[in-house]
């Protein structure tokens, strides 16, 4: 029988900085646990919470968190295993963008150096393939930050998930470092990488970004767009690697700039970018403002211009969705 429930509780799993949750929403959603337990209890108890979630789901019990999410859909409550997994768990960053939405955790601070986000994390999914929980026919994994470029673990959690059969995984970095782990996958067709580089220049980068990096940047996408050649099966395959423009008030909300950010991408052989209103930051220190009319500009001209100069172009849903609304 369906029932009005979101699939991410039946196939869902979200690890947080400061919880285990089923999704990465700005809804809160149902807690698992705040990584009190051992990596092997962590997994059972994840198995013993899905199992009790879907027999609530089944007798039309709908987790409290859950209750007023705008996500929830009429489906079958299928006995599913995980399909997805997000990865959000430290705030660890080699950039500091103004705007970053980790900023009252990392006080602005950043820096090269490669530490643990949190290892308990690695061996928790390693325990929960050994419990058959994970789908090895379907897995996509979708990872945040931080920045993947000074996470210790992230090379090891490539390396487990390619080994069970990842079918597709997207991750978000700062460019600022060049990952082998990341070319690994793009080879493989296994996954995509977006780079919020923001501008088309060394002058604006570096007010944004807060590090004079702009050009090391372009040069690893262009390497990126390089690895991502090698996979054969997929002529489009270069779409995987995307730099993207967070249009920044103040910063970088003019045509000029967003320009020679098409002019800049094309250049470096990208062939997919990507537009977004910033909308985390706004979130917070907003609160049903309407949505600025440079965004909707921006919107429309990148539309134009990607077609005259042949790039792919991906509008961010979620400004999409807070654009047709008019307010956030
Ligand atoms: S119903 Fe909403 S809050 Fe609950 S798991 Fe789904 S997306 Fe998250
Ligand atoms: S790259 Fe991402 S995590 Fe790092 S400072 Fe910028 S917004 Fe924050």
């Amino acid at each position: 029988m369906q029932k009005n429930y979101c699939k991410l509780l039946t196939n869902g799993l979200s690890f947080h900085q400061k919880n285990v949750r089923y999704c990465t929403t700005l809804q809160l959603g149902e807690i698992i646990s705040t990584y009190e337990e051992k990596p092997k209890e962590l997994a059972y108890k994840i198995k013993e919470q899905r199992n009790r979630i879907k027999n609530a789901l089944n007798n039309n019990i709908i987790p409290e968190g859950c209750k007023d999410c705008i996500y929830r859909n009429t489906e079958n409550v299928l006995n599913e295993k995980i399909q997805r997994i997000d990865l959000y768990y430290w705030y660890h960053c080699n950039c500091g963008c103004f705007y970053c939405s980790y900023r009252d955790e990392t006080k602005g601070e950043f820096s090269d150096k490669i530490k643990y986000g949190n290892p308990k994390i690695y061996q928790t999914i390693k325990e929960l393939y050994k419990l058959n929980e994970i789908d090895l026919n379907y897995l996509y994994v979708n990872v945040g930050g931080g920045e993947i470029g000074v996470l210790k673990e992230f090379p090891k959690l490539v390396d487990l998930f390619l080994k069970h059969n990842l079918n597709f995984s997207t991750c978000e970095s700062s460019g600022i470092r060049y990952l082998k782990s990341v070319e690994k996958l793009l080879k493989k067709g296994k996954g995509s990488i977006t780079v919020a580089v923001c501008c088309g220049s060394r002058n604006i980068y570096k007010k944004i970004k807060q590090r004079d990096k702009y050009l090391q940047v372009m040069k690893n996408l262009k390497r990126y767009v390089s690895a991502a050649k090698k996979y054969k099966e997929n002529p489009h395959n270069t779409d995987n690697v995307v730099s993207k423009y967070i249009i920044l008030k103040g910063f970088n909300d003019n045509i000029e700039e967003v320009e020679k950010w098409l002019l800049e991408s094309k250049k470096y052989g990208l062939t997919c970018v990507e537009i977004s209103m910033e909308y985390c930051w706004g979130i917070h220190t907003k609160q049903g403002q309407k949505v600025e009319d440079y965004n909707y500009t921006i919107f429309d001209y990148a539309e134009k211009r990607t077609k005259e100069l042949g790039l792919l172009l991906r509008k961010n849903l979620t400004s999409v969705a807070l654009m047709e609304q008019g307010t956030y």
